[in-house]
């Protein structure tokens, strides 16, 4: 495609030449401006590779100021076409930066080795530029990678202080006092060490299994899965470990029992929001678990009558360590619906959370199935 220059000459004269001389030397002329302000609009209309601009014309504009504003708002190299080559023109010319002079009457090698000169000038300096802006780009990735490795760190380091500080006191009491401590005080103690380590391996875990999801090398493994029984399997193991203080229901609504899914990822996904229902609802209320198929589809639906979450914090659930306003005074670190996202894109399903304050929460989860697990190696 042959370059396209734009010729900004108030001898129209002149200007007629530089044209014959830019067409006998393969160049395309896009047309010819007789002041400041017809080039700017002949720029912005038909977008030149190049300017050659004569310095001194008529109108508001001369040809220094209209050569800055192409410079600044159109970013295309100008050439100065000029009679004129007083010291006080040469210096406001310098300020705009331009890519080569010629001055009148020139020869045609002349002008067109100027031209060449400031196109390759130009396309040198956008390479640069180009480099330029991807080497701050990626300064500035690693910059807010490592801010957030760093605040990650310490996040963690203080989750696992207070659990370890749990730790240290209750050893320290029962080293020191354990002969005047009676038998229910030293349970207690017993009972908080115990407690704090199983924080620790919690904690631990959820760090793991966030790890291993953001790396690649995350192994699914479908396979053929009575869901009815996996789910109330999951259901009977957390109802026993939280007693009477929830009821948790699971009805499960299609025909269809068995169904190809990575059994681990299901497991974290479905146990986390199950936690957080029981987790952020009152005493005595019933959770339910609603399961479903549609074509290639499978479908869970957590509902809860719990705290429900306040609509400022919702975009923000699936950010690692964050907790709802509502939600501080409970335990928590806020890792468990970052690592059921992740499953949920792992799994290539989606995932909406309905919560209104005070009324509870309703989690939806799809998945796609796969119609045959892939054959075993
Ligand atoms: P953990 O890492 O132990 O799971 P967490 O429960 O605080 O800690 P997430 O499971 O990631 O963290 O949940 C993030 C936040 O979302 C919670 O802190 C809470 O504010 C809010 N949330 C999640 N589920 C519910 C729910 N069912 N009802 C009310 N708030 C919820
Ligand atoms: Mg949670």
């Amino acid at each position: 495609m042959a370059i396209r220059v734009l010729i900004a000459e108030d001898e129209i004269l002149i200007a007629r030449k530089i044209e014959q001389t830019l067409k006998r030397a393969g160049y395309e002329v896009v047309g010819i401006a007789t002041d400041g302000e017809a080039a700017l609009q002949k720029v912005s209309e038909t977008a030149p590779n190049l300017v050659l601009m004569d310095i001194v014309m008529p109108g508001e504009l001369d040809g220094v100021e209209t050569a800055q504003i192409i410079r600044d708002r159109f970013r295309v190299p100008v050439v100065y076409l000029t009679a004129y080559a007083d010291r006080e023109t040469l210096e406001r010319a310098k300020i705009t930066l331009p890519f080569g002079y010629v001055l009148k009457p020139f020869e045609e090698r002349e002008l067109t080795i100027a031209v060449e000169i400031a196109l390759s000038r130009h396309q040198i300096e956008c390479e640069l530029q180009a480099m330029l802006d991807k080497s701050k780009g990626l300064s500035q990735q690693n910059e807010t990678s490592q801010t957030l490795k760093s605040e990650y760190i310490s996040y963690i380091s203080h989750e696992f202080r207070n659990p370890l500080a749990a730790i240290a006191s209750s050893a320290e009491l029962l080293q020191a006092y354990h002969n005047h401590l009676n038998e229910d005080k030293r349970q207690k103690h017993f009972e908080r060490i115990n407690s704090a380590v199983s924080a620790i391996n919690q904690l631990l875990e959820d760090i793991v299994i966030l790890e291993s999801s953001e790396s690649s090398a995350v192994l699914l493994a479908p396979r053929p899965l009575n869901i009815v029984e996996f789910c109330q399997d999951l259901i009977d193991s957390l109802q026993f470990s939280i007693g009477q203080s929830h009821i948790l229901q699971f009805t499960h609504q299609s025909t269809c029992e068995t169904l190809v899914l990575d059994e681990k990822m299901l497991w974290q996904i479905l146990s986390n929001l199950l936690t957080n229902a029981i987790k952020y609802s009152p005493i005595g209320e019933t959770i339910k678990l609603e399961t479903s198929c549609e074509t290639h589809k499978f479908i869970c639906q957590i509902c809860d009558r719990g705290i429900g979450i306040p609509p400022e914090c919702q975009t923000h659930l699936f950010e690692p360590f964050y907790r709802a306003t509502n939600a501080k005074k409970r335990p928590g670190t806020g890792l468990g619906l970052t690592i059921v996202k992740r499953a949920v894109d792992l799994l290539k399903g989606e995932i909406s959370i309905n919560s209104t304050i005070g009324v509870g929460t309703t989690v939806c989860v799809t998945l796609p199935l796969i119609a045959d697990p892939p054959p075993s190696v």
